[in-house]
């Protein structure tokens, strides 16, 4: 095994891809010890503090703009770089979930929102949900074919602060109208068309973000 790297390719494996960025980088290290000018590879034992400068520095975003604002918001005073691959996003790195959880968890930690509704999905969808959300988040279930009473769909949205009505998965038009129709769920439902966990929270987002 290599005890040492080209500095370049490292450096590019960060995200630091583009000439002038990259070079921008290289004089960080330098001017901060960690390579010196000509110097073209880098010992693995410095890697740690390199990645440690580097994110002092600098914020890295993919093109997203949640991403991009996330990341200014996390890091004011590093020079946010705008990475050729998601992967190297600091934010999302690469998944849409994740995206999309993070940016709804933001929002609901201002408004001081942790009780959400989700009504429709199958099972294994619940499970999903269950797995990815928030840590902060209470989340109650409804399947898209469970049969619940008015007074219990009435219960569900009194102590919800947030109903999702995921009409993209699989919902029957009776469960729904059990919540659509109450006059309590006005002003804290979004219905959202679109299939799967990243639209739902992408579409949640945008109405909490309005
Ligand atoms: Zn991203």
């Amino acid at each position: 095994l290599a005890a040492d790297r080209d500095i370049a390719e490292v450096l590019a494996e960060l995200g630091f891809v583009a000439p002038d960025l990259a070079k921008t980088a290289r004089e960080e290290l330098e001017s901060s010890g960690l390579t010196r000018p000509g110097k073209r590879r880098l010992s693995i034992a410095k890697f740690p503090a390199v990645a440690e400068l580097l994110h002092d520095r600098f914020a890295r975003a993919c093109s997203s703009a949640v991403c991009q604002a996330a990341m200014r918001r996390a890091r004011p005073a590093a020079t946010l770089v705008v990475v050729p691959s998601t992967s190297q996003c600091e934010y999302c790195a690469g998944s849409d979930n994740r995206r999309a959880i993070l940016h709804l968890a933001e929002l609901c930690r201002l408004r001081n929102i942790r009780r959400i509704l989700v009504v429709g999905g199958s099972p294994s969808l619940h499970d999903e949900l269950t797995n990815t959300k928030a840590a902060a988040w209470e989340l109650r279930l409804v399947l898209g074919t469970e049969r619940r009473t008015s007074d219990k769909a009435k219960a569900d949205v009194d102590w919800a602060q947030l109903v999702l009505i995921w009409g993209g998965s699989e919902l029957d038009h009776k469960v729904s109208t059990l919540y659509t129709s109450r006059p309590e769920a006005r002003g804290k439902t979004v219905v959202v068309a679109k299939r799967g966990i990243s639209a739902l929270f992408t579409a949640a987002a945008e109405h909490l973000g309005r």
